[in-house]
């Protein structure tokens, strides 16, 4: 009975029906987003760490709410992913970042799509992908999905060949927040993917803490052939620390800030990237 009572004490929670009413206006306010023009998206480079040449840009997406004004993807994503809007807006984004690409003056530059894992459990990002790169005239190889780890403890046995395919096709995988999930290094090597993405708390702790994480996550990478990018790398000494250590790519806001779509090329030109 006293379980009971909590439970019930639960549900009444004055600031849980908040957080619902909350959840349930940013649900309804995401139905129109699209319709009305209330998306965006930002882009920010990938800096090969060698060369410090621009090699990809990572799509962000962006939503300026008509009441709220600029609410974080953050926020929202999950509010798409619950109520099953994800797939309709990660098409738009996909479109969106592959007309974007096409337009840049570097055509070796790529665009990397920030992709739902419950958009890949509906099934149809294979379709959604090949309808982007047809409208846009992108090339597969221009374009990057970036996943998490968690889509690979879900249903790993429908995932893996889809991800086979867009590679087959050109497109590049890429793992994003490596290391936060619970996977072991070792779980890497069957992986169907090309590239992994150290997370930024990672990038954050090394300053503190020391590199050994980092230096392991790199030999394992080298072992399996795979490419490493690291994020939110900040300061020159994480990103001198980085490189000397063999980090392929860099990421963060030492180089760049999500920039508008407009910006783009004028950033390019800019930094001599
Ligand atoms: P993410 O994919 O891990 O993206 C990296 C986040 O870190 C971005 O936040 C980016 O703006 C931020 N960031 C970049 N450099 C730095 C840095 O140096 N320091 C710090 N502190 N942060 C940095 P953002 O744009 O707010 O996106 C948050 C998350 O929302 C993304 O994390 C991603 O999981 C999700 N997201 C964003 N756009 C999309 C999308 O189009 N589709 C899907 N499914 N998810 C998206
Ligand atoms: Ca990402
Ligand atoms: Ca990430
Ligand atoms: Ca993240």
């Amino acid at each position: 009975a006293k379980r009971e009572g909590k439970s019930r004490a639960k549900r009444f929670d004055p600031v849980l029906a908040d957080d619902m009413a909350d959840r349930y206006d940013l649900e309804q306010g995401l139905r129109d987003a699209i319709k009305g023009d209330q998306f965006r998206l930002v882009f920010q480079p990938i800096i090969d760490a060698r060369t410090g040449a621009c090699t990809a840009f990572e799509a962000l997406l962006r939503w300026n709410h008509p009441v709220r004004g600029a609410v974080s993807p953050a926020t929202f994503i999950p509010v798409a992913e619950q109520s099953g809007q994800i797939e309709r807006i990660g098409r738009w984004v996909l479109e969106e970042a592959c007309r974007a690409a096409t337009g840049w003056p570097d055509p070796s530059i790529a665009v990397t799509v920030n992709i739902s894992v419950s958009h890949v459990l509906v099934g149809s990002l294979l379709d959604d992908v090949e309808h982007a790169l047809a409208v846009s005239g992108l090339p597969p190889s221009r374009l990057k999905i970036e996943i998490t780890e968690t889509m690979f403890l879900h249903d790993a046995d429908r995932s893996a060949p889809l991800f086979d395919r867009l590679r087959q096709m050109g497109v590049g995988i890429l793992l994003d927040d490596f290391g936060t999930g619970f996977s072991s290094l070792s779980f890497l090597g069957n992986l169907p993917i090309d590239v992994i993405k150290i997370d930024q708390s990672f990038v954050r702790d090394a300053g503190r803490n020391g590199y050994a994480t980092i230096e392991a996550i790199l030999s394992i990478a080298r072992a399996l052939g795979l490419q490493v990018t690291a994020e939110g790398v900040e300061t020159p000494e994480q990103n001198r620390n980085l490189v000397e250590r063999g980090v392929g790519s860099v990421q963060g806001y030492l180089f760049s800030r999500p920039i508008p779509a407009a910006g783009v090329t004028d950033w390019l030109r800019m930094t001599g990237r």
